[in-house]
């Protein structure tokens, strides 16, 4: 029998009650408007203690996704330099909270960049970061010059970073459409990011609405997009990590997911 942990990403209002909606031992969340280089806001009225508190008691895990815009690998001062306080100011509000990590994107640099400056400023926020909940970064879909699109970038990202203080508190999130549509084989992804970072922390497990390597990032609901059924749950299965479904809908369509899940694990 199959333990695996399936939550889901939800509205920051309540965490709690939704995952008791979906009977989630985890559940997923932005701490303000995801696309704003404001600071990090809780929505959840009784404060940040009472939600590490209520957390604690209802047995679920907060995990805290960045703000999509952080992009500390760019060459653009006026995007890298914000995006680093608003990465520490997420940091410290996750911390607060209890959260148990902390996703953030891997980012690009320009087609005119060399890839290379990008690797060398994800080391320096690593060095530049208070990490004091696990920082796991995330593979993307799309984009010429991203960092952690393909293995071979992903691998010069942790190339960069592994000598960086703070590194032990860095991990991997693993999002099977960003890793179908960013054309890497899901039969091997697993271990081929093991083989690099040596470790999966978190699953973002989605079906994708477009083909593989078309560079697109639209999630899809379990069986309604364009990853071979198998092959999810064989990828879900291999990453033996706790999992959030960033799918479509609400409480009612993430329990079918799990449900659908679930008969494949
Ligand atoms: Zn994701």
């Amino acid at each position: 029998m199959s333990e695996l942990r399936i939550g889901a990403h939800v509205d920051q209002t309540d965490p709690i009650a939704e995952a008791s909606a979906r009977t989630a031992p985890l559940v997923q969340f932005f701490l303000g408007n995801p696309q704003s280089y404001k600071g990090p806001v809780l929505a959840y009225e009784a404060g940040a203690e009472a939600l590490r508190a209520d957390a604690e008691a209802a047995g679920v895990d907060l995990y805290v996704h960045a703000p999509y815009l952080i992009n500390v690998a760019t060459t653009n001062n006026r995007q890298r330099i914000p995006s680093r306080k608003l990465l520490q100011q997420h940091m410290d509000a996750a911390a607060e909270i209890g959260a148990k990590g902390l996703i953030v994107h891997g980012g690009h640099v320009t087609d005119e960049d060399d890839p290379a400056k990008g690797f060398d400023n994800w080391r320096k926020a690593i060095e530049a970061t208070d990490i004091k909940v696990p920082l796991l970064i995330e593979n993307t879909a799309g984009g010429t010059n991203a960092m952690t699109r393909h293995l071979d970038r992903i691998a010069r990202v942790w190339d960069a970073i592994s000598a960086a203080e703070g590194f032990e508190m860095v991990g991997f999130c693993l999002d099977t459409c960003h890793a179908h549509a960013g054309g890497n084989a899901l039969e091997t992804v697993v271990e081929d990011v093991r083989a690099i970072t040596g470790r999966i922390d978190l699953v973002h497990a989605n079906d994708s609405r477009d083909d593989f390597d078309s560079g697109a990032d639209r999630h899809a609901n379990f069986g309604e997009g364009r990853i071979d059924p198998a092959l999810l749950a064989q990828v879900i299965t291999e990453a033996d990590a706790p999992v959030i479904l960033e799918t479509p809908g609400g409480a009612a369509e993430h329990t079918a997911d799990a449900a659908w899940l679930r008969e494949r694990v």
